[in-house]
């Protein structure tokens, strides 16, 4: 009955509605989930976690604009987990919502001293779990890390992403009122890729929009990406949003996104998120060069 349960919890997180047979790496999954969840309660206080730093530019000066700060969490025995691996077990146990707080704290110290060392505005972006979105005091919690920090509400952009919107629209827009009237704005993580209802962009105070990068990755050799990304840009224009690409790993991609109206772009082709120290040596070659 145990092995047929963890079949059956198998099938449900595959989409319900379809069956599974029970096979031994079920087992060995299960046995993982556990051994790293007991291990993510205790990372957080054993300072295993790093944010690394990923750089955004702006094609029209070839300057760095901003930066996403990106989870890293170096495991004493596995090594780098990837977040994609931790933060659904970190939004399971709720640790997201210190782990969150910690890399907003992390990340607005920094990215200040950076600010203030090089004399550079410098928007970060960091990333909301739908779980912390969901806590009545995020704002006030994100007021608080912005004084303790001192950093400016105007450069801190919050990711959300659509289907956290669209979960519970009225008190989504309670929040973002709040978080804006602090200063702070709004992108929408992954555009595209959620929630597919438009009336959304209406009514949410949204700044930017940024592409997911599973339009920006055939851009240049597949006409529907390019005529999805096209009108999206067009759409952010009209609506008076900001437009971002994410996952720009080529130069074509580059050309045809600056062509088409799309200004700022993340993504390999100009930077792999990288440890705090690298980030600032890029960012001080990056002055040098102005200077
Ligand atoms: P995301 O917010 O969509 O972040 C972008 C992801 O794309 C990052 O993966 C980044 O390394 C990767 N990426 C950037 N440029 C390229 C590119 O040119 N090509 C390709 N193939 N990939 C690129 P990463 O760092 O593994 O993060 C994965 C996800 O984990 C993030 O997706 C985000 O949803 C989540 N995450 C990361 N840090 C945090 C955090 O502090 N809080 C929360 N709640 N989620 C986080
Ligand atoms: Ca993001
Ligand atoms: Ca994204």
């Amino acid at each position: 009955m145990r092995l047929a349960d963890t079949a059956m919890y198998r099938s449900k997180k595959a989409g319900r509605n379809q069956f599974q047979f029970f096979s031994p790496e079920m087992n060995a999954d299960v046995l993982q989930r556990l051994l790293l969840t007991s291990d993510l309660c205790q990372a957080l206080e054993e300072e295993q976690f790093e944010v690394y730093y990923q750089p955004q530019v702006d094609l029209r000066t070839g300057s760095i604009c901003g930066t996403e700060a990106l989870l890293r969490w170096h495991h004493p025995k596995l090594g780098m987990v990837p977040p994609d691996q931790f933060i659904p077990l970190a939004e399971e146990t709720g640790l997201i919502v210190p782990l969150g707080l910690w890399v907003l704290e992390t990340a607005c110290r920094l990215v200040n001293e950076w600010q203030g060392d090089l004399m550079i505005p410098l928007r970060l972006a960091v990333n909301l779990s739908a779980v912390q979105f969901r806590q009545d005091d995020l704002a006030e919690q994100v007021a608080n890390i912005l004084q303790k920090t001192q950093f400016s509400a105007a450069l801190l952009e919050l990711e959300l992403t659509e289907t956290m919107l669209m979960d519970q629209v009225e008190r989504a827009q309670v929040i973002m009122e709040e978080l804006k009237k602090m200063g702070v704005t709004l992108a929408i993580d992954d555009f595209g890729t959620g929630y597919s209802s438009l009336s959304y962009l209406k009514h949410f105070p949204i700044d930017r929009l940024k592409i997911d990068r599973s339009f920006v990755r055939e851009l240049t050799i597949n006409p529907a990406d390019a005529a999805i990304v096209e009108a999206m840009i067009a759409m952010a224009s009209r609506l008076g949003h900001e437009i971002i690409a994410e996952g720009v790993e080529e130069e074509g991609q580059a050309e045809f996104l600056f062509a088409n109206g799309c200004y700022e772009i993340q993504g390999f082709f100009i930077g792999h998120p990288v440890a705090a120290t690298d980030f600032s040596l890029r960012l001080q070659d990056q002055v040098g060069k102005i200077v």
